[in-house]
């Protein structure tokens, strides 16, 4: 049984990318806590997929199908939740990508791309979700950086720059919404084993042994990693904790 502290019955929350990946493991953790969700991507298939997931789980769940990059479509997305739902308390910006290019051989509209995928979207989320999560009354935002807020790789040229980003991002909001109790943090992921990480695996030589040998966990993560931290930072469990940054990592950003 859950505790009141981590209950989120009640509760609706946005997962952005929550019908693969990480973002379903997250939204498995809200899902198992009582919160109805709203599931955005652009795959429909993965999308109905991920949705009678949830259902199953007990709780209610939509699909609204959304470029994150597209401001017009994440403003009906927003309008469309509370239609539905009457109300939006979590928000988990997650959607994200990447392209695996040193500085001197990435083009611009791939720089924009990716700044545009991972950070320019929770820009563009929270803003417009703001007036419904300063509504709740204890509204919660939990953006997804990566160890490459902390770290550099030759590879991740814009996708560092966009991790590092959403870390200082999460901060600012930490600070401008306290007053109104929303609680903003991010999540730090180590090396996830997901759709992401399966391509930089097949692009990138011996990465998978590299992770094994540095990961002090001595696995990749799984989606159902995340579970619990999403529970944690959406419940008023979290209540005085904002603008942090957790790696959920398996200690890989503590290895000497
Ligand atoms: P996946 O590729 O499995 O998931 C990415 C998700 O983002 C998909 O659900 C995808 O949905 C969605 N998405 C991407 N672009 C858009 C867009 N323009 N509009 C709407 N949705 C979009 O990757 P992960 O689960 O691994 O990644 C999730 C997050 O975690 C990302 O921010 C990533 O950077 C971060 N991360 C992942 C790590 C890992 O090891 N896997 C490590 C550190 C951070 P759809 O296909 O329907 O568009």
């Amino acid at each position: 049984m859950t505790s009141n502290r981590f209950d989120l019955r009640g509760k609706v929350a946005i997962v952005t990318g929550g019908n693969g990946g990480i973002g379903l493991g997250l939204a498995h953790g809200l899902a198992d806590a009582g919160a109805s969700i709203a599931v955005v991507g652009r795959n429909e298939a993965k999308s109905a997929a991920a949705v009678a997931d949830l259902k199953e789980r007990g709780v209610k769940a939509i699909a609204v199908s959304t470029d994150v990059t597209d401001k017009a479509a994440v403003a009906a997305m927003i309008d469309g939740v509370v239609r539905e739902f009457g109300r939006i308390d979590i928000l988990i910006n997650n959607a994200g990508m990447s392209i695996r290019k040193p500085p001197h051989e990435l083009e611009l509209d791939e720089w924009n791309k990716v700044i545009d995928t991972n950070l320019t979207s929770a820009f563009v989320c929270s803003k417009l979700a703001y007036p419904a999560l300063k509504a709740s009354g204890n509204g919660k935002v939990i953006n997804i950086g990566s160890m490459m807020s902390i770290f550099g790789a030759s590879f991740a040229t814009a996708y560092a720059a966009s991790k590092g980003g959403i870390v200082q991002y999460t901060r600012a909001c930490a600070n401008a919404w306290a007053p109104d109790n929303i609680q903003v943090n991010a999540i730090l992921p180590g090396w996830i084993d997901t759709d992401l990480t399966r391509g930089a695996r097949q692009q990138v030589a011996g990465l998978h042994e590299r992770v094994l040998a540095r990961t002090p966990a001595g696995r990749w993560g799984e989606i159902d990693d995340f579970a619990g931290i999403a529970v944690f930072l959406a419940s008023p469990a979290s209540n005085f904790v904002t603008g942090t940054a957790i790696p959920v990592d398996g200690g890989f950003s503590v290895m000497a």
